[in-house]
C-alpha cells in the first residue's frame, strides 16, 4: 500500500473545503493532501438541477484569492440592481481553476480526485482511488478536516419520501429540462428554495401559473436578496442588520419578535396569510416574490405520502391528478440539518457555519484561525459551531450565536484586519462608506442595539416565555 504524508488532510473539496484551504495555505506554509470522491472540486454544484444559480452575490462566494465572474451590477435581467450571481457550471469552472491556476501550482496542495476517504480500524486515515481500488494510507502531522460534515442532500440523488405509482409521472427537479413532451400541468413538490427555483423557472418559461400546483406542506421565512449585496450595496445590507438587530432588541416575545422581523422587511412570507413554520435561509428577490404569489393553487395538506395514478394522498387528505400532470419532486431537504460539534478538537476540523447563512466565508475563517491561533480555545471562540437554521424559531439563536461572534471579530485587530482584506467578507471595505448616511444610520442602530438584542435571544433560546 502505498503511503503520502502531510499536515492536513482535506476531505470535500466542495464549497467549504475549498474556501479552508484557500485561506489556510495563504496564512501559513502548510501542505495538505485534498481528497474528494467526485472527479473535480465544486461538491455539489457537480450534480446541480441546470437552472440552479447561487443564492447570494457571486462576489461573496468562492474562495479569498479569487474573484468568482465579475463585481459589477447588473443592469438588465431579473437580476437588475444586484450583483451577479453565477451558474452551476461558472462555478464548477471557476473551482477548476482555483485548484489548477493556484492550488497545485503552490506545490502545496496534492489533489486525489474520484477517491473515498475512510478511517480504518486502528484509527489509520485511507484513500481509495474509485478508479482502481488502489489505497493508499496519509500520515496527517496536524489535522483532518471534515469539510463534507454539512454536504447537502440533492435533488438528484435523493430518493422521493412518498410513494409513487409506476404510472404516474414523476420526475426530479433536475428533469424539468428533459421533458420532451407538452405537460397538462406541473405539481411541484415541496417548499424550500428547490422548489421556489422549479416554479420561477417554469414561470420564467412560459408556463401559465395556472398550470402549477404547489405542494407546500410548510411555508418558509424567506430572505430579500436586497438586504444580501457586498460592495457598493453593503450600506443596505448594513441597514438590514440593524433592523433585525432592532427587532430582536424591542421584540416582547417570540410572535412579536417574528411580527416585526417581517414588518421591516428582514423575513418575508410568500403568503403572508400564512404563518412559515420554516427557516432555511433561502433568498429571493422582491420581483421573485411577486411572481410566486401569481401561483394560487397551493395544496397544504402536508406531506405527500403517495403519487398515484388519479390521486396523491397527503397526510392531511387526498386530491386528483391525473397521467398528463408532471409531479416534479423537490423535496430534497438542501443544506444538512446536523448538530453542532466544535469546529476544533484534537486532531479535528470540522467545518460548519458560524455566520448566518455564510458557510464558504466561514471556512475561510476557520483556515485562518488555524493557521494563526496556537489554541483550540481561541480558535472555537472565533468560530462557534452554528448549526443551520430549519425551523423558524431556529433564527433566533443561529442570529444569536453570530452577533456574538461578530463582537470578537470586530474587536481582535489581527482579525478586522484579516476580514477587510477577505472578498468573502460582507462587510469588508466598510469604512470606505464611512460618509454614507445610510450607513451612518445603520451603524447608530447596530450599536444602540447589538447588545440588548443578544441579550433578548438568549433568553427566548433559554425558554423566556413567548
Ligand atoms: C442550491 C444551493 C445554492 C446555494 N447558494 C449559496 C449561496 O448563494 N451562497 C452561499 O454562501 N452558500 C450557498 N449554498 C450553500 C453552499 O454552497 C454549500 O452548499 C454548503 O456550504 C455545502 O458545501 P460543502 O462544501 O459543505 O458540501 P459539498 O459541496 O457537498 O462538498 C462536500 C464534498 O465532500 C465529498 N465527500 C463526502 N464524503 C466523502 C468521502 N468519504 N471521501 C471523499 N470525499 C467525500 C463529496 O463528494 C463533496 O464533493 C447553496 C447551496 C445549495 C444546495
Amino acid at each position: 500500500m502505498r503511503g503520502v504524508e502531510t499536515d492536513y488532510l482535506v476531505v470535500g473539496a466542495g464549497a467549504t473545503g475549498m474556501a479552508f484551504v484557500d485561506a489556510l495555505i495563504a496564512a501559513s506554509d502548510a501542505d495538505v493532501v485534498l481528497v474528494d470522491r467526485r472527479h473535480r472540486p465544486a461538491g455539489h454544484w457537480n450534480d446541480a438541477y441546470p437552472f440552479v444559480r447561487l443564492h447570494g452575490p457571486s462576489a461573496l462566494y468562492g474562495v479569498n484569492s479569487r474573484i468568482l465572474g465579475s463585481d459589477v451590477i447588473e443592469e438588465t435581467g431579473p437580476n437588475a440592481g444586484f450583483y451577479p450571481r453565477a451558474t452551476a457550471a461558472e462555478i464548477c469552472e471557476y473551482y477548476q481553476h482555483v485548484l489548477d491556476e493556484l492550488f497545485l501550482p503552490s506545490g502545496r496542495v496534492r489533489f486525489f480526485g474520484m477517491s473515498d476517504y475512510t478511517m480504518a480500524a486502528g484509527g489509520e486515515h485511507q484513500i481509495t482511488s474509485r478508479l482502481t481500488g488502489d489505497a493508499t494510507t496519509v500520515r496527517v502531522r496536524r489535522r483532518v478536516v471534515d469539510a463534507r460534515y454539512l454536504e447537502p442532500s440533492l435533488p438528484a440523488t435523493h430518493a422521493p419520501p412518498f410513494a409513487a405509482d409506476p404510472d404516474a409521472w414523476l420526475i426530479p427537479v433536475n428533469g424539468l429540462v428533459e421533458l420532451s413532451r407538452p405537460a397538462d400541468g406541473f405539481t411541484i413538490v415541496g417548499a424550500g428554495k428547490t422548489a421556489i427555483d422549479a416554479c420561477l423557472w417554469l414561470l420564467e418559461s412560459g408556463v401559465p401559473a395556472d398550470a402549477i400546483r404547489w405542494i407546500r406542506p410548510r411555508d418558509a421565512w424567506l430572505l430579500d436578496r436586497e438586504f444580501q449585496q457586498p460592495l457598493d450595496l453593503m450600506p443596505r445590507l448594513m441597514e438590514g442588520v440593524s433592523l433585525y438587530l432592532e427587532a430582536a432588541a424591542e421584540a416582547a416575545g417570540i410572535p412579536d419578535l417574528f411580527r416585526r422581523l417581517e414588518a421591516c422587511g428582514q423575513l418575508i412570507a410568500i403568503d403572508p396569510e400564512t404563518e412559515p413554520a420554516m427557516y432555511r435561509c433561502a433568498t429571493v428577490s422582491k420581483s421573485e416574490l411577486a411572481r410566486l404569489r401569481t401561483i394560487e393553487n397551493v395544496i397544504r395538506l402536508g406531506r405527500v405520502v403517495r403519487i398515484g395514478p388519479d390521486r396523491i394522498e397527503l397526510q392531511g387528505g387526498s386530491i386528483p391528478t391525473d397521467r398528463g400532470q408532471v409531479h416534479v419532486n423537490c423535496s430534497a431537504p438542501g443544506l444538512r440539518i446536523r448538530p453542532g460539534r466544535p469546529v476544533f478538537a484534537d486532531g479535528q476540523i470540522t467545518l460548519q457555519q458560524v455566520r448566518a447563512c455564510q458557510p464558504v466565508f466561514s471556512a475561510a475563517l476557520a483556515g485562518y484561525a488555524e493557521a494563526t491561533r496556537d489554541q483550540d480555545a481561541e480558535k472555537n471562540q472565533i468560530c462557534p459551531a452554528n448549526p443551520y437554521p430549519s425551523a423558524a424559531t431556529d433564527w433566533i439563536p443561529v442570529t444569536c450565536t453570530a452577533q456574538q461572534a461578530e463582537i470578537i471579530w470586530a474587536t481582535d485587530p489581527d482579525l478586522y484586519k484579516w476580514m477587510q482584506s477577505s472578498r468573502l467578507n460582507a462587510t469588508r471595505g466598510i469604512a470606505e462608506h464611512g460618509d454614507d448616511p445610510q450607513l451612518k444610520s445603520a451603524l447608530n442602530r447596530i450599536f444602540a442595539n447589538v447588545g440588548p438584542a443578544i441579550s433578548r435571544l438568549q433568553a427566548f433560546s433559554a425558554g423566556a416565555p413567548a
